[in-house]
């Protein structure tokens, strides 16, 4: 079955039990706008029990919030109650979800205009002007836009994702408000924060975003960027960035490498960006900075700077233990513990560089002049 017709057999499923069901969301919009949606969230008039008693397996992911994982054909599917929210006291996360509410007050919470549609086979319910807009390109919040970003403040850098993904403007309204709330921007965890600005940074519409951006000022309340930050970050040119490659890019546009910290992102894209970032701008690569890339590394380089650097099959070894001798053989020729990885990193250096060919004679010969040089030390002891 393919996932559209998976999503209605859930929704008539839920009809037959005497319940109502809608697809709703970004797969509403991405629908209107002839794009695949990338996933299909249901919301329902059910209870999560009840619509755990409907399907051979349901995953009760998020039930304070009412939401289950329906699996059919091995697609998840999230199907989620009806629900408001209340009370935005710290402006991060609703204080209190009331389930069991109506579809238009469910509809009513959600951020814009464009993600604010349901859709049913039986017809598309619209209440906010939700196609108009998408039809004019606007990102516009659902009620007043200030209000909005009082009880939620993530909800701006979300308008400016969707100007950059959708290639949208946003509205002048929305604008305004975010020019008046953007200081309590601050108090969203900068997780949430980083993964909307990068789904910002990927998108076709990333120049526009972030002058609009400027505009608002919005930059101050991020950790460490700034206006020429951002500014670079417009005038880049992304070759083929992947999500995981976003950090090494603001890296090049300026940002410290030390300040990524503060971002909160994975080991592995701090690490990367780190890597990276350093090497973006050159024409080549010498042997040994293409050593201490990994060949995922390097072929993420390559596709980001549309370069062909060689391929790290080129090089004498690869890595540590494509050398001809190892520890082994380093405690055979005497050495102390602490002198083998010195050793050999020694022998690394000098064969990636060609100083040496990796033969096993050649090397044991080297280690042993290394060793009369460095090994005085610690043979006193
Ligand atoms: P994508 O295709 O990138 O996943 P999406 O529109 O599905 O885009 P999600 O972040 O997955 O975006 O959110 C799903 C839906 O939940 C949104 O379309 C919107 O209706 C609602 N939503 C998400 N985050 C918020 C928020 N902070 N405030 C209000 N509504 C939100
Ligand atoms: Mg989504």
């Amino acid at each position: 079955m393919k996932m559209l017709e998976s999503a209605n057999h859930i929704i008539q499923t839920i009809e037959e039990a005497g319940g109502e069901a809608y697809i709703v969301g970004g797969a509403v919009r991405d629908m209107l706008l002839k794009r695949e949606p990338g996933d299909y969230d249901l919301a329902t008039s059910f209870l999560p029990d009840e619509v755990m008693r409907l399907f051979p397996v349901v995953i009760p992911t998020g039930l304070d919030h009412g939401t289950v994982t329906v699996v059919l054909d091995h697609i998840p599917f999230e199907v989620t109650t009806f629900r408001s929210e209340s009370t935005y006291s710290d402006r991060r996360r609703p204080d209190e979800v009331t389930l069991g509410v109506s579809l238009e007050e469910d509809l009513t919470r959600r951020d814009f205009t464009i993600n604010a549609m349901a859709l049913k086979p039986a017809g598309l319910v619209d209440l906010f002007g939700g196609q108009d807009d998408l039809a004019a390109k606007i990102v516009r919040t659902v009620g007043r836009a200030e209000e909005r970003f009082d009880e939620d403040a993530l909800r701006m850098i979300r308008a400016f994702r969707f100007m950059s993904q959708l290639e949208f403007t946003l509205d002048q309204e929305t604008e305004q408000a975010i020019k008046h709330q953007k200081q309590h921007l601050q108090s969203v965890a900068i997780e949430r924060v980083a993964i909307e600005f990068e789904k910002l940074l990927l998108g076709p519409g990333r120049e526009a975003a972030l002058a609009a951006m400027l505009r608002t000022g919005i930059q101050q309340y991020m950790p460490h960027l700034n206006e020429t930050i951002i500014k670079q970050l417009m005038a880049l040119r992304f070759n083929g960035v992947s999500s995981d490659d976003v950090w090494t890019l603001v890296l090049v546009a300026g940002l410290r490498p030390e300040a990524l910290r503060a971002w909160k992102r994975s080991k592995k894209q701090e690490g990367r960006a780190k890597t990276l970032a350093p090497l973006v701008q050159k024409e080549t690569l010498s042997d040994w900075q293409r050593y201490r890339l990994s060949d995922e590394e390097l072929e993420h380089l390559n596709e980001m700077t549309g370069r062909r650097h060689e391929e790290r099959t080129s090089l004498p070894i690869r890595r540590l233990q494509d050398l001809t001798v190892n520890g082994r053989d380093m405690v055979e020729l005497g050495l102390q513990k602490k002198q083998i990885k010195e050793a050999l990193h020694h022998l690394e250096r000098q064969v990636v560089h060609r100083q040496l060919d990796n033969q096993r004679e050649i090397l044991l010969k080297e280690v042993m002049s290394w060793k009369n040089q460095h090994g005085t030390e610690s043979s006193t002891h």
